[in-house]
């Protein structure tokens, strides 16, 4: 999935002034209709351009407010602020105990504002906001403390030193973990708030400084948290926010000389043009890209846990998700009513804008996401995939698409090989296991992979022939801040969140003491 080219600054979503009703908020904060700054060294600050760009509620096409397109000049400004706090200032003498503090403040000030985060988030991106309040606002809280906990615990080793070519000679040696330096993170829409998160957390913890650059689509919630930032008390420059367009603000930033390190999510088509950005003084980069996760229900799986399993695996988030359960391989003796079983839930699901309370899927972030899943099902259609579920665009106004389950696919088909990024899963029938562990790692991808059965023999050794970074038993989209997260092959570079996350913020130097 990857943005149309964007020569200026516009709107990231074609005006759409038809409307489907939100109902009235009365925690709505006035706040979400002011214009939008990019946060530089403390103060928040027009685009040098002047210029600003719509973020739109995708329920409603409509205009929530403007927002600062930055560029450049702003990512030179931020880089600048961002170097300075590294190099000088309180950011750099402060202990590890009062970093971890300061994050654990943080967390403590965005879990004061859940609902209103939970609000932004749903406006922003479309989800419903009834999920937004119980999975991606906790999920940033905890991370956050989490990561407030290894501010304290970040050290090196000692090392006894045998020199063959210095008899006699004693050493002391050991290492040290530094922080990495001034950080770019560039982060998606599909979970604004905690995709921050989860880029912001273990930068601060290591005591990196960060310029962090939102989607396009979504800046919202990440501007509200540089609020919460700046009134935990980070120090100015800590954290610098420069919203934007990613073909420029991203890619000035991907490409900056002044950064040591680019961190990324989003799709594996611009993580490939951040690595070209990145090559030219071979900056450090980290990645968390695409995916086409296979979800596999074995002949002896309990159903009623499976079935259900399945159908949340891709339409949570709507489908959403880098590691949705996309491609769903089902035993041919349950395939029927594993098939019937997921079509029924899909056809069950609630869609609507992501503020009804009885809302369960909301629309697809923007028209263009729309386009792309509708191409993508119409081009399965016209291979001879098959819709036992959804297969459409649901209503006229907004951007949502019915949860769809699709049959008759084949290995090669588009649908079949491409993250689609929407609520659409493929439905393949396997009698071997063997054939299914191959198909299950016949793609490109390799961020997640599921499987459900019964057996525990086979629990282990399926999730250890699965080539993905994580394997879920019995169980799908489990996340914990303990636990790392990223992809084998195209699905990227590293791990965020748990201890490994650590590592991709820090520098390890080897000292050798001559005693
Ligand atoms: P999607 O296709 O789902 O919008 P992207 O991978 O295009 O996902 O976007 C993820 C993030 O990458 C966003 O913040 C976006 O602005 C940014 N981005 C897009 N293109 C570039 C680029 N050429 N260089 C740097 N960042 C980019």
């Amino acid at each position: 999935m990857k943005a149309a080219s964007r020569t200026s600054v516009r709107s990231p979503r074609s005006k759409n002034t038809s409307s489907t009703s939100v109902p009235a908020q009365p925690e709505l904060p006035g706040w979400i209709r002011e214009p939008k700054h990019l946060l530089i060294n403390g103060k928040w600050v027009e685009a040098a351009s002047g210029e600003s760009f719509a973020t739109v509620d995708p329920a409603s096409g409509s205009t929530l407010c403007h927002v600062a397109a930055g560029a450049k000049e702003d990512i030179d400004q931020a880089v600048a602020a961002a170097r300075n706090a590294f190099e000088s200032g309180p950011w750099r003498s402060m202990t590890a105990s009062e970093r971890g503090r300061l994050i654990w403040r943080l967390a403590d000030l965005l879990e004061e504002h859940a609902d209103e985060f939970a609000t932004l988030e749903s406006l922003d991106n479309g989800k419903p906001r009834a999920v937004a309040r119980v999975a991606d606002v906790p999920l940033a809280v905890d991370l956050f403390r989490y990561m407030a906990g290894w501010a304290t615990k970040i050290h090196g080793s000692t090392f006894p030193i045998s020199v063959p070519y210095a008899p006699g000679a004693q050493f002391f040696s050991y290492t040290q973990r530094e922080p990495i330096g001034v950080v770019g993170q560039i982060i998606p829409w599909n979970f604004p708030l905690l995709m921050a998160a989860w880029k912001l957390g273990p930068a601060l913890a290591t005591g990196c400084t960060v310029v962090l650059k939102p989607a396009e689509q979504t800046p919202l919630s990440a501007l509200r948290l540089g609020e919460l930032i700046q009134q935990a008390g980070f120090p100015d420059g800590v954290v610098n926010i420069v919203t934007g367009f990613g073909e420029t603000a991203g890619a000035a930033l991907a490409g900056h000389p002044g950064i040591d390190k680019v961190a990324f999510t989003g799709s594996t088509e611009v993580g490939k043009l951040i690595v070209r950005a990145a090559s030219h003084d071979l900056k450090k980069v980290s990645l968390e890209l695409g995916g086409k996760s296979p979800n596999i229900v074995l002949a002896d799986a309990d159903l009623e846990t499976a079935i259900p399993g399945a159908a949340s695996a891709i339409f949570f988030n709507h489908g959403q998700c880098c590691c949705a359960g996309s491609r769903l391989y089902v035993h041919k003796k349950h395939f029927d009513q594993v098939v019937e079983g997921v079509a029924s839930a899909a056809r069950k699901i609630k869609v609507g804008p992501g503020l009804s309370p009885d809302t369960e899927m909301g629309p697809l972030v923007s028209e263009e996401q729309l386009n792309r899943v509708m191409g993508l099902l119409k081009s399965g259609q016209s291979e001879g995939a098959k819709p036992v579920a959804g297969g459409s665009r649901h209503g006229k106004a907004g951007y949502f698409v019915q949860p769809t389950v699709l049959v008759n696919t084949q290995p090669g088909m588009r649908v079949m090989e491409e993250e689609i990024f929407g609520p659409v899963v493929c439905a393949v029938p396997f009698t071997d296991e063997e054939e299914v562990i191959r198909s299950a790692n016949g793609n490109i991808y390799g961020l997640a992979a599921a499987v459900w059965t019964s057996n525990l023999s086979k629990a282990h050794r399926i999730a250890s022939a699965l080539r993905a970074g994580t394997v879920w038993v019995n169980c799908y989209n489990i996340f914990d801040a303990a636990l790392p997260f990223g992809g084998y092959k195209q699905s990227g570079w590293g791990r965020e969140m748990g201890a490994e996350a650590l590592e991709l913020y820090t520098e390890t130097k080897a000292v050798c003491v001559r005693l």
